[in-house]
């Protein structure tokens, strides 16, 4: 096998009209040999970058029928070893392994509250997460935001930290679908994100080969996600959902909006402090809204909530009994970080490179997360080199959200930056995020619909 006549297979061909108009067309499907070829030799060095590249945007412009997204998933899947939780009950490990996973968004900590609330409530949750992507973060990029933190465990440490906590927090790693380690990064920086069987395979191959049995999605909508209406958010769902089953697990998806930033807090380490913050009882509405949510699903999908009203409930009082906030810090102790130095840095821990961005004029704003989140990229929050490092403090506070009034000349956030120079194109990009109108802007439900298996 050839990756170039892989490539061209999926690629198709250009057909000129006599009126001048040039159409895509003929691409074909690849076999699952082919798929497995390409993202074996891949994953082993033996295709280059440029190639896998050129493979990638094929992909993105053709797409892949919901059986090569399949074999996408198995392929990476297959590129390193599998997690076994089961069987290991002596151990402590008995289940039911649960987890979440977004499709990525701005301010979108949910999972970093998500995974030790739900540890309160008898699931046990083996997280297997990523590092930002495009304009949108990464929870590992804010947990390493932690001094200390690691977040490439081997195997046997993370199924301890399971049985020990209840829940643990790792990345792909060498040993641990590498192929969706290159891949991600790859296309991180090729444009090639926004892709229906690229986002399906690239999370559930984490997600199988992380171990859980049962997954709930939470898949993004708006300006800010990838996918930017809500007919794209539900068939990326129901992809999901679908490709989760025939992969033997159980999962259900909700499509939530991202048109403006969750939270008050964009950035790594500011938005380990929005966790902190939402497991002492004071976070912000929207993100709490969306964990209880998320948390009741995956109570429900683990066999521990009679209803959503029922897990809901008991997520709100894992955090009202401090027992969340109490398992968070046994984490950060147990992956190598310092929770009392953690605890001391919250609120005060800021990058010196600061700026004030001030409304320019009076009216009702909407902050736009898609150019938030380019903004973030500019202040160091994310990369744009897969070799580029993230800057821990860069980020942003908001002093306002969509909706609400503001005069010309007050404050709408504070923007923190990897170093001077940063900040006057991050700026430049925030004069375009941040609109002004008259009008109210249309008040849209955080969460707009669901899929079940
Ligand atoms: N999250 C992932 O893990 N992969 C994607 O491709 C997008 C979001």
């Amino acid at each position: 096998m050839r990756a170039t006549d892989i490539i061209m297979k999926k690629r198709g061909t250009f057909i000129r009209s006599a009126d001048g108009t040039q159409r895509l067309t003929g691409s074909t499907s690849l076999t699952r040999d082919e798929i497995r070829f390409l993202v074996d030799s891949y994953a082993s060095g033996a295709i280059p970058d440029y190639q896998m590249s050129s493979w990638l945007m094929a992909v993105y412009f053709n797409g892949m029928t919901f059986e090569e997204t399949g074999w996408l998933t198995d392929a990476m899947l297959h590129s390193g070893d599998v997690i076994e939780l089961h069987g290991r009950e002596k151990d402590g490990l008995h289940g039911p392994f649960v987890d979440k996973h977004s499709t990525g968004g701005v301010g979108d900590k949910i999972s970093l509250p998500l995974a030790p609330i739900a540890a309160c409530c008898g699931v046990q949750v083996p997280m297997m997460s990523g590092r930002a992507l495009g304009h949108t973060g990464g929870t590992l990029d804010k947990l390493e935001s932690i001094e200390g933190y690691k977040v490439g465990l081997t195997p046997d440490t993370f199924r301890k930290l399971i049985a020990k906590t209840g829940f643990a927090m790792t990345g792909q790693t060498k040993e641990i679908v590498p192929a969706d380690r290159l891949l991600y990064a790859l296309r991180d920086v090729t444009g090639t994100v926004e892709s229906v069987p690229l986002i399906t395979a690239s999370i559930l191959s984490k997600k199988v080969a992380e171990g859980a049995d049962a997954l709930v999605f939470d898949v993004k909508y708006g300006s800010g996600a990838f996918m930017k209406s809500v007919p794209d958010a539900e068939m990326l769902a129901s992809f999901l959902v679908k490709t989760a089953g025939a992969m033997g697990k159980k999962a259900s998806a909700l499509i939530t909006n991202m048109d403006t930033p969750l939270g008050w807090k964009v950035g790594n380490f500011l938005e380990i402090e929005e966790t902190l913050e939402c497991l002492q009882g004071t976070g912000p509405e929207d993100v709490m809204e969306e964990t209880y949510a998320l948390g009741a699903e995956m109570l429900m999908l683990g066999g521990r909530a009679a209803s959503k009203e029922d897990g809901a409930a008991q997520c709100r009082n894992a955090v009202s009994s401090g027992r969340a906030l109490d398992k968070f810090l046994e984490n950060v102790q147990d992956q190598g970080g310092d929770p009392g130095r953690l605890l001391a840095q919250q609120g005060k821990r800021r990058s010196p490179f600061h700026v004030t961005f001030r409304a320019k004029q009076d009216g009702y704003i909407s902050v736009d997360a898609y150019l938030t989140g380019l903004a973030g990229i500019d202040l160091g929050v994310g990369r744009s080199r897969t070799t580029d490092p993230v800057c821990p403090d860069a980020g942003f506070i908001l002093h306002a959200k969509t909706g609400t009034v503001v005069k010309a000349g007050d404050a709408v956030m504070e923007v923190y930056g990897k170093d001077e120079a940063c900040l006057t194109p991050a700026c430049a990009r925030l004069e375009q995020a941040v609109t002004y109108s008259s009008e109210k802007p249309e008040d849209k439900p955080l969460i707009c619909s669901e899929i079940h298996q």
